[in-house]
């Protein structure tokens, strides 16, 4: 342990609250202030193995569906009676502004929990093949210990994603959150813990990639649900392998948002700027690539610059409709170089740039950048930015457009923009990723949440979810009893 780490930070494991004890701890600093906080206390490799013994012995996966539905609507009725809880926690640690973190952070965590509780009531376990087909049957069986790991950017509804899954699935499981977000996730521990989960079913470890690399590699996980980089998917895709554990991988995006001439502008315009800059450029599926027919270009250009501008910037506890910092250090870093890859590949700033806004002399605030004439050949145009970075880049058909917005490594989302309902239709249909919003129009919580390509394997999110957490089992030759 080390002396000056926070005194508050516990691991939850088989129902028991204790304090991670190896000495291996991780720096954390105040996103708002760069001030540096107590850091986190990681949970070495004996906790990680403790945490998935208790798992492995809990025998939820032999619990009724009715346990299963009952105990993660207690926990949902928790967390909504703590919901301002969840948002001080989230604004704290992430830096969200206060409004967003409770419309959004903790706004969409319950809604996919209602969602993914409404699913699991109207899905059958064990069914018929067919109505005609008494005895021959399909079984979902939960696959066993899942190893839950996390990032920082939705803390709370990225957690929930996963274990109301798991729950409800029939497996027991381990949860190893971001090192950036374990004060969100402690608290959906205590939630889960108030709701009364059985000794084992959910365990929480604390720490960084290493404690997350031994939980991967823990012999008795059979399934490992991972968001968060393409780097560090494409790791525990490999340590997964050689066991063939089934891996759900939900990874990094640079989607396309591709505006035809007859779209809407101003709105496609306001809607597109602030799709790619809310949560401080820190979403997946952030529309970070905006396509404008050429027609269009220039008043688009003007638009997105302007919105860019009038963005407000402060401090997280502020209440309103404003940006706040990045998280952390790091992510401050890698938007700067990513930003001076734009000026020195030649892309033309017409807003933002580097350094911090106006008035913000500390803390990890960036500025709200657009780049104009994003060309494919450009690191701006291919890599993640993760932070408040919009490209923009003509296009001359529909054919160049889907050319171009599938021009990518990723695959998680697209958008586009069209008073065409038929050429919505077939760019919908055209574009290479999991998941495509036409219009502004928002995803129903329980979409099936996911992409292709290096953007990820598998799906989160109702019925899609649970099913990650289970094996298909076929029954010929004896109807259900
Ligand atoms: P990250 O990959 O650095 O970390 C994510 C989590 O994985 C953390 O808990 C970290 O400790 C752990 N980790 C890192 N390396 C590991 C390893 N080798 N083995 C086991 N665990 C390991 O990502 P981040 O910075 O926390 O989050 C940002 C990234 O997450 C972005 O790329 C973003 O696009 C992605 N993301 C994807 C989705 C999605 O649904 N597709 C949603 C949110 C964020």
């Amino acid at each position: 342990m080390s002396a000056t780490s926070d005194p508050g930070f516990r691991h939850f494991i088989s129902g028991v609250w204790g304090r991670p004890e190896d000495g291996a701890s991780i720096a954390l600093s105040d996103p708002a202030t760069g001030a540096a906080r107590a850091p986190l206390p990681c949970s070495n490799a004996q906790d990680v193995a403790a945490a998935v013994a208790a798992a492995a012995t809990s025998g939820w996966e032999d619990s009724d569906r009715a346990d299963r539905l009952a105990l993660l609507q207690s926990v949902t009725a928790l967390i909504r009676s703590r919901a301002e809880e969840f948002v001080a926690a989230i604004s704290a640690e992430i830096g969200a502004p206060v409004d967003f973190a409770r419309k959004q952070q903790v706004g969409t965590a319950l809604d996919h929990l209602q969602s993914m509780l409404a699913a699991a009531r109207a899905a059958e376990d064990d069914a018929p093949v067919a109505p005609d087909l008494p005895q021959h049957r399909v079984r979902y069986d939960p696959m066993g210990v899942a190893a839950l790991v996390t990032p920082w950017n939705w803390p709370l509804n990225q957690v929930v994603l996963k274990v109301g899954a798991a729950l409800l699935a029939g497996c027991p499981m381990v949860l190893k959150p971001s090192e950036l977000g374990s004060r969100t996730a402690m608290m959906f521990a205590e939630c889960m813990q108030g709701a009364g989960v059985p000794r084992g079913v959910f365990n929480l470890v604390l720490g960084g990639a290493d404690t997350g690399a031994a939980l991967v590699a823990a012999p008795a996980v059979r399934v490992v649900s991972f968001t968060g980089s393409t780097a560090a998917g494409r790791a525990i895709a490999t340590a997964a392998a050689p066991q063939f554990k089934r891996t759900v991988l939900e990874l990094g995006g640079k989607s396309a948002n591709i505006l035809f001439a007859d779209c809407d502008l101003p709105v496609a315009i306001r809607q597109g700027v602030a799709h790619c800059m809310r949560n401080a450029g820190q979403s997946c599926n952030a529309a970070s690539r905006m396509l404008v027919a050429r027609e269009i270009y220039d008043d688009a250009l003007a638009l997105a610059a302007a919105a860019a501008e009038a963005l407000p910037v402060a401090a997280p506890d502020r209440p309103g409709d404003h940006f706040g910092p990045l998280v952390s250090a790091g992510q401050w870093d890698r938007v700067q170089r990513l930003i001076r890859s734009g000026i020195d590949d030649g892309a033309r700033l017409i807003a933002g740039g580097p350094g911090r806004p106006e008035g913000m002399a500390q803390g990890y605030y960036a500025r709200p950048t657009v780049f104009a004439e994003v060309a494919p050949h450009m690191t701006l145009f291919r890599e993640e930015v993760f932070g408040p970075v919009l490209t923009m880049t003509p296009f001359d058909s529909e054919e160049e457009a889907v050319a171009l917005a599938n021009d990518s490594a990723f695959g998680l989302a697209g958008y586009v923009q069209t008073g065409d309902p038929v050429c919505a239709d077939r760019v919908a249909r055209a574009l290479a990723v999991g998941m495509v919003q036409v219009n502004g129009c928002s995803r129903a919580p329980g979409a099936p949440f996911g992409g292709v390509k290096q953007s990820g394997l598998g799906r989160e999110a109702g019925l899609w979810g649970i099913r990650a957490f289970q094996d298909i089992k076929s029954i010929s030759g004896a109807a259900r009893v």
